[in-house]
Formats: C-alpha cells, sequence, structure tokens
C-alpha cells in the first residue's frame, strides 16, 4: 500500500473536495473562507466559471502542443494579451511551467546576457525549490536543509526589514543600499554581477513590502553597472497587490519580470518577460521544457486576464486589501503578541513577536490553527513562520473580509 510521502507536510486539516470563489468545501460539505487561495494562486476565486469554460472547450480542443515541435494559438494570444499589461518595453515573452522554472530562466538570461556569473539577493528572499532557485531563497533553512551546498554565485544582500531591525524605514533602506555597495565593492564586482533579484513584496519571507527607495536605489546600481533587474512577481503579479505589478507602487522600470502564480486561475503556467534587446542576447535552446505553455494553462490564463479586467478585480484588491489592512491592525493593537501588520493589496501580514522582541513562532501557529478550527484557511510565512498572512482571491467582497477579520479576532 502506498502512501503519501512525510515530505509533504499539510498547513491545514481540510481535504478539499470543492471550491467556489473565495471558499473551500470539504466532504461533508463544511464551508471554509480560503485566505490562502492557494497560495496565491486562484486569483480569480476557485473554479471561477470563465475560466472553467475556457479550460473545457481547450481540454477539447488541443491539449498539449510542444512549443518546440508547433506553436498554438492559445500561446500566441497570451503573447498578444500579455503585451498588454506588461511594463513598457518588455515585449518579448517566454513560458515555463512553475515559478522556480521561471525564476531559473531569468537568471540564465541574465547570466547569458551579460556573460557574467554572479547574481545578487535579498535576506528573506523565496524564489523557489529547484537546485538553482533554492540556491536564490533565503528565507528559511529548510530550502536547502540536508542537500546543500548547492549552486554558487549568489550572493545575499540585506533587505530592508525595517521592522524586524527596529529601525524607521528610511534608516533600513539606508542601511540595507550601503551594504549593497558594500558588496559590490567587495564580494561581488559589478563586472562579475549578472542580477539582481528581487520580489516587490518579500512573500514566503515574511509579507514584507520593498520600500520605493529601496527599489529605486537598486534600479540606479542597476543602470551604472550594466546589472539585469529581475523583479520576481510570482506572488505579487496580476492584481494581487493593489497594482497589477507590484513593481509599480514604486517609480522603476524592470528589465525582467517573473510571473506565475495568478496567472492561469490554478493552471500549472509562468513566464518571464523582458525587451526583445534583452531576450535576444540568450542562446536559442537552451531553455525550454515539455510543458511549458500547455494548451489548456494558456486558455485559462486569457480567461484569467478577461476576468481581472471585466470585474476589475485590480481595483478590488486595493480596496478589499485597505479594509483587510486596517481590520487586521485594529486586531492587533489590542494584543501585545501582533507586533507589526503591513502589506500591499490583498497580500496581508501580521507578524507575531514574543516579550523579549524575538519571532513567536507558537503563538503564530496556535492563532492560525484556530481561525482554521472556526472555518478560516490562513498560512504562515516569515524566516521563522512567525508571520500568519492573509491572501485571499482578488474577487473577495466586503462582507467576506469583515467574516474573515472577525474570525480572526477571536482566533488571536
Ligand atoms: N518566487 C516567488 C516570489 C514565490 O512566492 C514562489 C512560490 O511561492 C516562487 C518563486 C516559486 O514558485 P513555484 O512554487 O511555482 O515553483
Amino acid at each position: 500500500m502506498a502512501h503519501l510521502s512525510p515530505l509533504v507536510r499539510q498547513a491545514t486539516p481540510v481535504l478539499a473536495a470543492r471550491g467556489e470563489g473565495v471558499y473551500l468545501y470539504d466532504d461533508a460539505g463544511r464551508a471554509y473562507l480560503d485566505f490562502t487561495a492557494g497560495i496565491g494562486v486562484t486569483g480569480t476565486g476557485h473554479c471561477h466559471p470563465h475560466v472553467v469554460e475556457a479550460a473545457q472547450r481547450q481540454v477539447a480542443t488541443l491539449i498539449h502542443g510542444q512549443f518546440t515541435t508547433v506553436m498554438h494559438k492559445p500561446l500566441l494570444t497570451l503573447v498578444e494579451r500579455l503585451g498588454e499589461v506588461l511594463p513598457p518595453g518588455l515585449d518579448s515573452v517566454f513560458f515555463a511551467n512553475s515559478g522556480s522554472e521561471a525564476v531559473e530562466a531569468a537568471m540564465r538570461l541574465a547570466r547569458q546576457a551579460t556573460g557574467r556569473s554572479n547574481v545578487i539577493v535579498f535576506h528573506g528572499s523565496f524564489h523557489g525549490r529547484t537546485v538553482g532557485a533554492a540556491s536564490m531563497t533565503t528565507s528559511g533553512t529548510k530550502f536547502r536543509a540536508g542537500f546543500a551546498p548547492i549552486m554558487g554565485g549568489v550572493t545575499v544582500a540585506p533587505f530592508p526589514y525595517a521592522y524586524r531591525y527596529g529601525w524607521d524605514e528610511a534608516t533600513a533602506v539606508r542601511f540595507a543600499l550601503r551594504e549593497l555597495d558594500y558588496i559590490l565593492a567587495t564580494i561581488s564586482a559589478p563586472r562579475e554581477t549578472a542580477a539582481f533579484v528581487i520580489e516587490p513584496v518579500l512573500g514566503e519571507g515574511g509579507y514584507v513590502p520593498a520600500p520605493k527607495a529601496f527599489l529605486e536605489g537598486l534600479r540606479e546600481r542597476a543602470d551604472a553597472h550594466g546589472i539585469v533587474f529581475v523583479l520576481d512577481e510570482v506572488q505579487t503579479g496580476f492584481g494581487r497587490t493593489g497594482k497589477f505589478w507590484g513593481h509599480q507602487h514604486a517609480d522603476i522600470r524592470p528589465d525582467v519580470v517573473v510571473m506565475a502564480k495568478g496567472i492561469a486561475s490554478g493552471f500549472p503556467l509562468s513566464a518571464i518577460a523582458a525587451s526583445s534587446e534583452l531576450m535576444a542576447k540568450a542562446w536559442p535552446g537552451s531553455q525550454g521544457g515539455t510543458y511549458g505553455a500547455n494548451a489548456v494553462a494558456c486558455a485559462a490564463a486569457l480567461a484569467t486576464l478577461d476576468v481581472i479586467r471585466d470585474e476589475k478585480l485590480v481595483e478590488n484588491s486595493a480596496a478589499m486589501g485597505a479594509r483587510l489592512l486596517e481590520g487586521a491592525r485594529r486586531i492587533a493593537s489590542e494584543h501585545a503578541r501582533i507586533g507589526d501588520v503591513r502589506g500591499l493589496g490583498l497580500m496581508v501580514g501580521s507578524e507575531f513577536t514574543r516579550s523579549d522582541g524575538e519571532p513567536d513562532v507558537a503563538t503564530a501557529q496556535r492563532a492560525q490553527a484556530a481561525a482554521a478550527e472556526r472555518g478560516l484557511l490562513l498560512l504562515l510565512c516569515g524566516t521563522w513562520g512567525q508571520v500568519v498572512r492573509m491572501i485571499p482571491a482578488l474577487v473577495v467582497n466586503a462582507k467576506q473580509v469583515d467574516e474573515a477579520l472577525a474570525i480572526w479576532a477571536e482566533a488571536v
């Protein structure tokens, strides 16, 4: 008799039988308010009828058309439609299946384009679990435990995580940029540095928005040294932060955007976008995979883009995110163990801290479990697992936000 490997650690006790909108239902028909959205994947909600219909139609037409062998229409149309939402100048798109693969694609592109080997990432980063992406991931030792050392050529620079440093944001930014300059002058010289890779909001690292001034400082340094500036928008893209892309909260222009999760409402699809000039410096055939740009996933992505536009989900994410953040802050003001509540759009994190200032993982875990018992599904994040995050589908409404907040108030 086979069993599921203990490598899987389930965060909630739910056996999901069905999903609809922001709800999951178990076999007994119990409803759960799903504020995890499959780790930020089902932005349009579970089983949005328009996405379901598009996928069903595509399944009956062409399931798989391997893109190094034949081209298919859902892929070509998706490239066109992404062109309507991508930042100006990023007009060349390459597809893969998962966030990790897309991060690796970006890293390979930056290395090939610059002829340099090093990549600079930032403390608390999560870029995935494949060997290359895991080597760029620093949001917890578990992502490398037992099999490090892995890929070399990655240097980790400070991220301006003001709350944990106990500083104001401006001080944290000044510190992080000075440290970065020091790293560029000592450990990872510009002539060896292919890319900066950063999340606009640290995701697994604890829902810490990258300050605008920090992203702008990185852009300046990337320009000064010919370093490729890669924005990992795997968790923050497709309206999650209340703008279409997370980096649009700052005044910057990325060289590469990495996308996955919210792109196709739950079908495995990811991509990178860059300028044609940059993409032309990579070697044709050096990247790719059997399942990349699967036709059904592309059809689902097209329907996802329709829903985001037609239901004004970016605007809803901003409005509901503000309501959620304000409510979570109100609740935190009555609980000494919640030291900070922060976020952008529908990425809201409550950080638990012990009276001695150390991360309070035990209380965060108990609060998460208490919420699940009451029908609200939440996830932990943060390097130690000390942050409870709320990341509902972008279709969430005010009543559901308030319902979740009422459960959260009881759970904490
Ligand atoms: N990058 C970011 C910012 C992520 O949040 C994740 C996953 O959580 C990844 C990359 C890796 O994506 P995947 O799990 O699809 O490989």
